[in-house]
């Protein structure tokens, strides 16, 4: 069964399949939880569910509706081949399908209308029902989410939406109001080795890996990836050495340093907090005090992390950060921390 494929996830899975077999399914989902946990791919098995005709309540997996209901098509745009499965999320359809307009920051209203708007006005076209997946419902423009608003406030039998979202507090109430939480927390690691030794990645990798990647999957394997974690490695590398080197000048020249993605920051920064943690964990285990200055190190890397996650400019909070280091070097084993708890 498809949802036997979602790991890690046994409170989210039980409601989905409860209302299934209940025959309860509400019309619209509203998946919730960090990135790289599973929110897509429960919703395809959900979606699987939906149009099987294998006649298996949960759908079956295997009969032509759950397969086309689970591969994408080979050219762009990349979405499931079942007619009835219909996939929104920025940048998913070429420009040329959705009036010419280029989704580099949101998904537009001219998407909603032509791949939505235009299908829910039709019964499915082959299955019992249709689903729209929204990946990254965040995403909406304003006067996408409207658009969407008005066939989320009249739903029209078997016509479903699962919206997929890292950031629900960004939605408007009223799509919020209207669609049922779903909540998915992050991975335990066990079920990360799982998905890392199904990658084939090397045995003596998994557990750091799973470690690093902060219950995400898609972490997990983009960690994986031995290109980018050689860069990541050279990054952290560069900013040791601005800490330890005098002065703010190979601070600001570090943080100024080439053209950063914004999320790569924050991963490599999440890299960084990891190497933090595990040496105040060795010198806790050692008794040594120096466990405290690594702690407060850690804190300020994650407050760096939370800075730049807020819109903060990445070179501006990278160069405090070095600076804020560099003081924190200076502490010494007794002295009250610069930094409390930090907020996750
Ligand atoms: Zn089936």
């Amino acid at each position: 069964m498809p949802f036997e494929r979602v790991l890690g996830q046994p409170a989210a899975v039980a409601t989905l399949t409860r209302a299934l077999l209940r025959g309860k399914v509400h019309h619209a989902y509203r998946f919730e939880g960090p990135d790289g946990v599973g929110k897509e791919l429960a919703a395809v098995a959900f979606a699987q569910a939906l149009v099987c005709v294998g006649g298996v309540p949960l759908g079956c997996g295997a009969c032509d509706a759950c397969r086309r209901a689970e591969t994408r098509s080979e050219r762009a745009p990349v979405v499931p081949l079942h007619p009835d499965v219909i996939m929104v999320g920025r940048a998913v359809y070429p420009p040329e399908l959705i009036g010419g307009k280029k989704e580099s920051s949101e998904i537009s209203v001219e998407q909603v209308r032509r791949v939505v708007l235009t299908r829910v006005a039709y019964p499915p076209h082959e299955a019992r029902n249709q689903v729209i997946i929204v990946r990254g419902a965040e995403e909406l423009s304003v006067s996408a989410a409207n658009a969407l608003l008005k066939t989320l406030e009249e739903p029209k039998s078997g016509t479903y939406f699962v919206l997929l979202t890292s950031q629900p507090e960004v939605l408007m109430d009223t799509i919020k109001s209207r669609t049922l939480p779903v909540r998915f927390g992050p991975l335990p690691d066990d079920v990360l080795r799982t998905v890392l030794r199904g990658r084939g990645i090397a045995e003596e990798r998994i557990d750091s890996l799973a470690a690093l990647a902060g219950g995400s999957a898609s972490a997990a394997l983009e960690f994986a990836d031995p290109e980018r974690s050689l860069v990541r490695e050279e990054f952290v590398r560069g900013l040791l050495e601005a800490v330890r080197s005098p002065g703010l000048g190979p601070a600001i020249a570090f943080a100024e340093g080439g053209e950063r993605e914004r999320g790569w920051v924050v991963e490599s920064l999440g890299a960084l907090a990891t190497t933090f943690v595990d040496q105040a964990r060795e010198h806790a285990a050692s008794g040594s005090p120096r466990a405290r200055v690594a702690a407060e190190r850690y804190a300020l890397v994650v407050d760096a992390i939370d800075a730049i996650e807020r819109n903060g400019q990445a070179a501006l909070v990278i160069s405090g950060l070095v600076a804020s280091l560099k003081a924190a070097r200076q502490l010494r084993p007794g002295t009250p921390p610069v930094v409390r708890v930090s907020r996750r």
